[in-house]
């Protein structure tokens, strides 16, 4: 009842945002038994707090294209949750952001940065902008206009911000130099920063390694193991690229990639030049996922998600929606037996029902996603200390978090009275550090 209200008051105050009304649901909901157990959870309002964030800025972005044209986008950030540590989260570059996008991911990422056992607020941030056909130069000017005011709202105990679709090296790039020319500061504001200039290593291969340990512990409460599993991977961006890789250093066959254009079926499976192929085609050619098919041997199929193609396993890592009840029921009759999510919010709530229904492992991106943000973390925590870790340091730090997210879930699904559901598992878990430490700071 007091969840249904304030479901109500989200949708009539912030009309027409209706990823933010779907994610503020999701959680809610899930956060039942909760509830029913913290009285003072209530009394305090902190399902009315916790949907309304601390802050948001709207800003405009205008810069300058090659042809000397001026061109004016519109740049937000929002500070969405700060009770267990500085605002912590990507910037999202995309024609569809708009507030109800930025507000879902912000949302979101409160509870999964609580998962990760670090100390890191949820937020969110992004342009509607579009990188894609733009020049170098054209990136550079968008991301200094985008900076030159950002830069007031952010910094390394305040607002962390990092990246997220549209938003690679060469933009965190150019957002860091002008954030270091109009502060005269070098300090850990950004993270996925170079190797160069304070990154860590495992960054860019943190959200797909991630997302298959996770998968991973999941399987091994069946006895099974990524080994041998045949995997279907949409997307073929960051997450996707390295789901696939540490898929494939598993002893996986990974069958699947796709962008907005479409999808590539491999029957035997991606191998190790062929993912060469993809990286270079998408990070330095920024090309389209169909010129796979001139180069090994797939077939390209225009239009279509790749959920049709018989798996075991499952890793969405493109966009949010792209599992619906239609596919999830494709995933279940070619008897797929987990589905991890390397992006956010990517089964709708129908799809996500049909697979905890079906008893088949689902893992919420809140929690199996978790490992980018993590090793965002762990890039500040290097910061701080004036440290570099190597690889392998960085990786089983990874691989401790991805398990203990993996515990924690599973553990707050049992004592929550949903067993083996992850959903209610990691929202359980995540609300309630954040509840409690809201209420140990007062009304603020
Ligand atoms: P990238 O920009 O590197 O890749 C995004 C991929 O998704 C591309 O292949 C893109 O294809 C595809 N895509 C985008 N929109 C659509 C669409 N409408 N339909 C089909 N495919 C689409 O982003 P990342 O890999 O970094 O991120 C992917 C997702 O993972 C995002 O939702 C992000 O929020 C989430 N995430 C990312 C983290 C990270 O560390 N990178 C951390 C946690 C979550 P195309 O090139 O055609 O646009």
């Amino acid at each position: 009842m007091v969840i249904e209200e304030v479901i109500e008051r989200v949708i009539q105050r912030d009309p027409g945002q209706k990823e933010f009304h779907q994610a503020v649901r999701e959680v809610l909901e899930s956060v039942e038994p909760v509830i029913k157990k913290h009285p003072e959870y209530v009394k305090a309002k902190i399902l009315d707090r916790v949907v309304e964030p601390e802050r948001q800025i709207i800003f405009r972005v205008p810069w300058v294209d090659d042809n000397g044209d001026v061109q004016m986008n519109r740049g937000m950030r929002i500070e969405f949750n700060s009770a267990i540590g500085p605002y912590k989260c990507g910037l999202r570059f995309h024609p569809s952001v708009y507030e109800g996008i930025i507000k879902f991911l912000g949302f979101e990422q409160i509870f999964k940065n609580a998962l990760t056992g670090l100390p890191m607020g949820g937020g969110k941030g992004g342009s509607d902008f579009d990188p894609k056909g733009k020049s170098d130069n054209e990136v550079m000017r968008f991301c200094q206009s985008f900076m030159t005011e950002l830069y007031r709202h952010i910094g390394p105990n305040t607002d962390v911000p990092a990246g997220d679709i549209g938003v690679g090296g060469r933009e965190i790039g150019y957002l860091y130099g002008q954030y270091k020319k109009i502060t005269n500061r070098f300090e850990s504001v950004l993270t996925g920063k170079g190797i160069n200039w304070g990154g860590s290593l495992v960054r860019p291969e943190a959200t797909g390694y991630g997302t298959v340990y996770f998968c991973e512990e999941m399987l091994k409460t069946k006895g099974e193991s990524m080994s041998g599993k045949t995997v279907t991977i949409s997307g073929s961006g960051n997450v996707a690229q390295y789901a696939a890789e540490k898929a494939m250093q598993m002893g996986a066959k990974v069958v699947t990639l796709s962008d907005s254009g479409g999808t590539i079926h491999i029957p035997d499976g991606l191998t190790k030049e062929g993912w060469d192929f993809v990286m270079d085609l998408k990070n330095v050619k920024r090309g389209r996922i169909n010129e796979c098919a001139e180069k090994f041997p797939c077939e390209y199929y225009p239009g279509e998600r790749p959920w049709r193609f018989e798996c075991d396993v499952a890793l969405p890592s493109a966009t949010q929606n792209e599992v619906d009840a239609d596919d999830a029921k494709k995933l279940l009759d070619n008897g797929c037996i987990a589905v991890a999510e390397g992006a956010n919010m990517l089964s709708t709530p129908e799809a996500a029902d049909l697979f905890v229904q079906n008893g088949i492992l689902f893992g919420p991106g809140k929690a199996a996603n978790a490992g980018g943000v993590a090793t965002s973390g762990l890039e500040m925590c290097q910061n701080h200390v004036g440290m570099a870790w190597s690889f392998e340091e960085v990786d089983k730090h990874l691989h401790n978090i991805m398990v203990n997210i993996h515990k924690t879930s599973l553990a707050a699904s049992e004592k929550y009275g949903a067993p083996g559901n992850y959903i209610v598992g990691a929202n359980c878990a995540g609300f309630v550090k954040i509840a409690d430490s809201m209420l140990d700071l007062g009304v603020v």
